[in-house]
């Protein structure tokens, strides 16, 4: 029966702009190359493959919802405390429950204006207010996030290399910011991106986490790792906040196939090398190649460019992203980021690289003819 008064949801629930997923097909194109999500174009290692493969034959029974095999995996590998380490479908999910756990009506998170939308959608979906503070120069602004503190901020967010920037907070850098959080205020260290970074001063900030009670750092297998698909991120944080989270976590949040491949990825460390070793080859390519053709790229210590053509005149990014999908290439366009002049480019195969600077520089070339 039609109702006159139906269900709502809580107030905020329907301003929150939602998510919006790389795209990953073109209409009326068979074959296309998706470059728009940040996924490693060498897939996960074999190893992850049969792990998954294996873990079909014992679907009946609830996995072990903590994931202990896993964490102690990456407690060793890391030199970390099995028990400070959080699973979690996804680094989102783990995101979404620090919000959940430490974020009240009326409190305050920051994050940067142009970057990750998880940090502000899990804020709203707290009933919290999100605060976005202006990059400089595609940087995360650190005295732009201190700047920004209220009595009411909780959660500071910062992302690190920085999606879709790039650019990376240094080691020190993050440790002034934690020098100058009061201690009840949360510091969220985002290191999807921390595997491919290369720079000599870049910490995913677990040195921090360590020594001090109000910082979490969060991780993920569905990049280098390559197994986006089934949905594993990770978190190491201090024994407080861990009660917290596990608390709030729903019993069995990761699955066991999802488990059991992300061990088996962690102990292949030839497929690690080979996929840090493509990226390392072919993202200085990119950066090079594109930029002689005019286009601004931003130096980068991710598996991804971000192509700022705002030099080239307002619109030209959605031109060329046109132009790109009309050879079956797919980036990101970055509307939805506060970017309206950039395209993100996510490092792909060799044929695909090539392809991209090939049909850039035929867009390029054909506009200066018109
Ligand atoms: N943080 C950043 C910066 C990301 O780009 C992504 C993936 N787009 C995530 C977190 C979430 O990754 P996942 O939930 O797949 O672990």
């Amino acid at each position: 029966m039609a109702s006159s008064n139906p269900p709502r949801p809580r107030a905020g629930i329907l301003e929150i702009e939602p998510y919006v997923a790389g795209q990953s097909s073109v209409p009326g194109k068979n074959r296309v190359i998706k470059l728009s999500s940040n996924e490693t174009p060498l897939g996960p290692s074999l190893l992850a493959i049969e792990a998954f493969r294996a873990a079909a034959g014992d679907l009946y029974s609830y996995p072990e919802g903590s994931g202990g095999d896993l964490r102690a995996a990456l407690a060793r590998k890391y030199g970390l405390e099995a028990d400070r380490i959080v699973l979690g479908n996804g680094s989102d999910e783990i995101l979404t429950q620090l919000a959940q756990a430490y974020l009240s009506p009326g409190d305050e998170s920051i994050a940067t204006e142009h970057s990750f939308p998880i940090y502000r959608i899990a804020t709203l979906a707290a009933n919290a207010r999100s605060v976005l503070v202006a990059n400089k120069d595609n940087r995360i602004d650190i005295d732009g996030l201190i700047g920004a503190l209220t009595p009411r901020t909780r959660i500071v967010f910062v992302c690190s290399p920085d999606n879709p920037n790039g650019t990376y907070v240094p080691k020190s850098e993050l440790e002034r910011l934690h020098a100058a959080l009061p201690s009840d205020v949360l510091l969220v260290v985002d290191g999807a991106y921390a595997e491919y970074a290369r720079a000599s001063d870049y910490s995913p900030g677990e040195f921090l986490v360590r020594r001090a009670e109000n910082v979490v750092m969060t991780r993920t297998f569905s990049k280098i790792y390559g197994l986006a698909a089934i949905r594993i991120g990770w978190a190491y944080m201090p024994p407080a906040i861990a009660q917290a989270i596990n608390r709030i976590r729903l019993p069995f949040n990761t699955n066991r196939p999802a488990q059991m491949a992300a061990l088996a990825a962690l102990g292949d460390e030839a497929h690690f090398k080979t996929a840090y070793e493509h990226n390392a080859k072919w993202l200085p390519w990119l950066d090079s190649e594109i930029g002689k053709l005019g286009v601004r790229v931003v130096p980068s210590q991710g598996n991804f460019l971000l192509l700022d053509f705002a030099p080239l005149g307002e619109g030209v990014a959605l031109e060329a992203d046109a132009a790109l999908k009309n050879e079956g290439l797919i980036l990101r366009t970055l509307v939805n980021y506060g970017l309206p002049n950039c395209l993100r480019l996510t490092v792909g195969l060799e044929e695909a690289n090539r392809a991209v600077v090939q049909a850039l520089a035929k867009f390029l070339a054909g506009r200066k003819t018109k």
